[in-house]
């Protein structure tokens, strides 16, 4: 899970400081860099600032130490891009669909109770828990405390680190999970790995024995995953998408997420359900959506997709919960395969048509080797101009164009 909306938030007391912690942090050796035990201090001066008992923090910073394999993630840069198709296919497996199917109908007692009180419905918060850990195989070694104190001091992203400790700090207090509590590199923690500022905001004690817990406890977990989705915005009444069909001719640029039209809309303009059939008549918004280029599968994508991505702001993961949770209820597969076979993009590739397309007038932002939107936006400009399908899906006939100076 990744804690975007909470980003935006101003930070505490501890933003200006920890970005100047951040700044020293990176200073070459020899100079008056602040120490790890020295930012600590610091540190342990906010938290107390904060209201958080000094037993508290004390005990929980006492055995914190700097965690270099938690830098080393948090910098490693894979050297290929990730295709859609690796990805949805690594996640939503016979395997991991089949697991799913048993689960739900296992825990249909208690999910149906956490449906009944928050309205989340029950495939999706198992397709959520397959995602995260394998449905609570790996909940991650990395002891928190030290990997976000680690993470905060050693600045690339600060400030974000250090609000997250600071909230791990406050729900330690507040005697939910011990100081020793462990999760993944970045501070995700249970079930559902859930940082700890969602943790603080949205967990809840379903079972009623006075502690959120969200390692031995399903009705917790299922509890909290549901209060923390209700309470962005999602639609128990709805759906999350569906995959679709384009008509011949369709208009590409109308291809992105933030092109919300009626579904009615959609049907006017050719698009039908995948199999052929008209859209259903439900008055709803939707955007399509392409991960895998014009040639891959076409989805039409509603206002709770928007909200799995509240929770990852990753499309392909949006995309494989919606559609892991519709095979877990017993729908059936794409109708349009991903392609196996399509080559991923090296980082310096896109990087390289990042700087092409730069050179042509298309400004896509940093050339940091990750397709982002402005990345897109960059491609699908170049595209109308080349004749080419203007889906803004950056592949290796693109940059053999572009490299050909077309
Ligand atoms: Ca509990």
């Amino acid at each position: 899970m990744i804690d975007r909306l909470r980003l935006l938030i101003p930070m505490m007391v501890g933003l200006v400081m920890a970005a100047t912690a951040g700044a020293q942090a990176q200073t070459p050796a020899g100079t008056s860099a602040e120490s790890f035990e020295e930012w600590l201090a610091g540190l342990r001066a906010e938290a107390i600032q904060l209201g958080i008992r000094v037993a508290t923090v004390d005990r929980a910073l006492a055995g914190a130490t700097l965690i270099e394999r938690a830098i080393k993630q948090d910098r490693s840069q894979p050297e290929f891009t990730q295709t859609f198709a690796k990805y949805f296919y690594s996640r939503v497996s016979q395997k991991r669909i089949e697991r799913g199917r048993a689960l739900l109908q296992k825990h249909a007692g208690l999910l149906g109770k956490v449906h009944a009180r928050y309205g989340v419905q029950p495939r999706f918060l198992v397709a959520f828990w397959g995602l995260e850990t394998n449905f609570g195989d790996y909940f991650g070694k990395y002891p928190l405390v030290s990997s976000l104190a680690t993470l905060s001091y050693e600045g690339r992203r600060g400030p974000f680190f250090r609000a997250q400790l600071l909230a791990l700090l406050q729900i330690i207090d507040q005697g939910d999970i011990g100081p020793d509590v462990a999760g993944s590199w970045a501070g995700a923690m249970g079930h559902l790995q859930f940082m700890p500022i969602t943790y603080r905001e949205y967990a809840i004690d379903m079972d009623g024995d006075n502690k959120r817990d969200l390692w031995n406890s399903l009705p917790d977990v299922f509890g909290s995953a549901s209060n923390y989705l209700s309470g962005v915005g999602w639609d128990g009444s709805k759906t999350w998408g569906r995959e679709v069909k384009l008509p011949a001719g369709f208009d590409f640029e109308l291809a992105r997420l933030n092109v919300r039209k009626s579904l009615a809309e959609w049907q006017t303009l050719g698009v039908r359900r995948a199999d052929g059939r008209d859209l259903p008549k439900v008055d709803i918004e939707g955007a399509i959506v392409l991960p895998g280029g014009h040639t891959g599968p076409a989805f039409v994508v509603y206002r709770n997709f928007r909200k799995i991505m509240v929770w990852n702001g990753s499309i392909f993961y949006a995309l494989s919960v919606g559609h892991l949770a519709d095979r877990i209820a017993g729908r059936g597969g794409l109708l349009v395969k991903p392609s196996r076979t399509e080559k991923p993009l090296l980082r310096t590739e896109v990087m390289e048509i990042q700087t092409l397309l730069a050179a042509k007038g298309h400004d896509g932002g940093a050339a940091d080797g990750i397709v982002g939107a402005k990345t897109r936006a960059a491609v699908r400009a170049y595209q109308k101009t080349a004749g080419m399908v203007p889906d803004g899906y950056p592949t290796a006939q693109l940059l053999d164009r572009l490299r050909a100076g077309n």
